[in-house]
C-alpha cells in the first residue's frame, strides 16, 4: 500500500502555491485531502486537478472565521469519515516596514496565520483526541519566525507565534499521539501567490534587483545555491508524517535550501 493510504488530511490555503504542492504530495502518496481555501470555485478546482471526489474536495474556508473552519473540519468527517493530518499552510504577506505597517494591516496579518492557525488546529485536535488513533499536525512558518529581515514585521512576528504554537501545542497534544511540527521554507518564489501578488516586486526592491531574477537571486544566496520549489516544502511534509519519523515533534525543519551563519 501506498505510506498514506487511509489518512486523511486537511491543508488549510491550498489553492495555491505550496497548499497546493503540499495537497497534490498528501494524495500521490495514499491520503484523501480536503482542500480549503478563501474562494469555493478555486478550492474545487485545486481538488480536481488532484484527482476525484474520493481523493480530494475543495471547500471555501477562510481560517479567520471560527464556523468555516469548523465546516471544513466536517467536511473532511462527512466526505472522508475521519482526519488524521492537518497542514497550517493559508498566509499572505504585506511586506512593509515598521512604520508603514497600520493596525489592520497587522490585524490580518494576525488573523489570518497566527488566529487562523489557532482555530484550525483547535477544530482539529478535538477531532483527533476524540478518534484516539494520533495524528499530525503540521505549520508552515517561515525562515522569518527565527530570521530577521527588513520591511516585514507584521509577517515575521505572526510566523514567530507559528512557531511557538508547534512548540506549545507538541507538549499539549503530545500524550494524545498527535505529533506537531513546523516547516520554515523561504524564498518559494515559482509558484507562490504570496510573491506573484505584489510580495515579489516589494523583495526585489528591498534586495535591489529584477523582480524576474527573484528566484535566482534567492537560489544564490542559500549555501546549496538552489532555488526552493513549492514541492520541496511538499516533500518535508510527507517526511514528517510517515511513520518513519513517528517520534519526532516539536521540531522545526527549515526548508531554504540553507542559510549562512552570519
Ligand atoms: P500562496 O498565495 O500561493 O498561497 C497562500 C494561500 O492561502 C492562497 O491560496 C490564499 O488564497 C490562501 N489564504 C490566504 N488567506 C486565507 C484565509 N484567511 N483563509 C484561507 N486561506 C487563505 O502563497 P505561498 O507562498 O504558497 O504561501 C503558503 C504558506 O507558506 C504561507 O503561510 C506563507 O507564509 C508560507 N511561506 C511561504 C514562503 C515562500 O517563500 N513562498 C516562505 C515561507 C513561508
Amino acid at each position: 500500500p501506498k505510506p498514506l493510504a487511509g489518512r486523511i488530511a486537511l491543508v488549510t490555503g491550498a489553492a495555491s502555491g505550496i497548499g497546493k504542492a503540499i495537497a497534490t504530495r498528501l494524495a500521490t502518496e495514499g491520503a484523501c485531502v480536503v482542500i480549503a481555501d478563501l474562494d469555493l470555485a478555486t478550492a474545487q478546482n485545486a481538488a480536481a486537478e488532484i484527482g476525484t471526489a474520493d481523493v480530494a474536495i475543495g471547500v471555501q474556508a477562510n481560517v479567520t472565521d471560527e464556523v468555516q473552519v469548523q465546516a471544513s473540519v466536517d467536511a473532511a468527517l462527512l466526505a472522508f469519515g475521519g482526519l488524521d493530518l492537518v497542514v497550517n499552510n493559508a498566509g499572505l504577506s504585506l511586506s512593509k516596514s515598521l512604520l508603514e505597517t497600520t493596525v489592520a494591516d497587522w490585524d490580518l496579518q494576525h488573523n489570518v496565520m497566527a488566529k487562523g492557525s489557532f482555530l484550525v488546529s483547535r477544530a482539529a485536535a478535538r477531532v483527533l483526541i476524540d478518534q484516539k488513533l494520533g495524528g499530525d499536525i503540521i505549520y508552515i512558518s517561515s525562515k522569518n519566525s527565527v530570521f530577521a529581515g527588513p520591511n516585514n514585521i507584521a509577517y515575521s512576528a505572526t510566523k514567530a507565534d507559528q512557531a511557538h504554537q508547534v512548540r506549545l501545542l507538541a507538549a499539549e497534544l503530545g500524550e494524545h499521539g498527535v505529533k506537531v511540527n513546523g516547516i520554515n521554507p523561504d524564498g518559494v518564489v515559482r509558484g507562490s501567490g504570496i510573491f506573484a501578488g505584489g510580495w515579489g516586486a516589494k523583495r526585489a526592491a528591498v534586495y535591489g534587483v529584477d523582480e524576474d531574477d527573484l528566484g535566482k537571486y534567492y537560489a544564490q544566496r542559500t549555501l546549496l545555491k538552489r532555488e526552493v520549489l513549492p514541492e520541496n516544502v511538499a516533500n518535508a511534509v510527507f517526511v514528517l508524517c510517515t511513520n518513519d519519523l513517528s517520534h519526532t515533534t516539536g521540531l522545526h525543519i527549515p526548508v531554504d535550501a540553507g542559510v549562512a551563519a552570519a
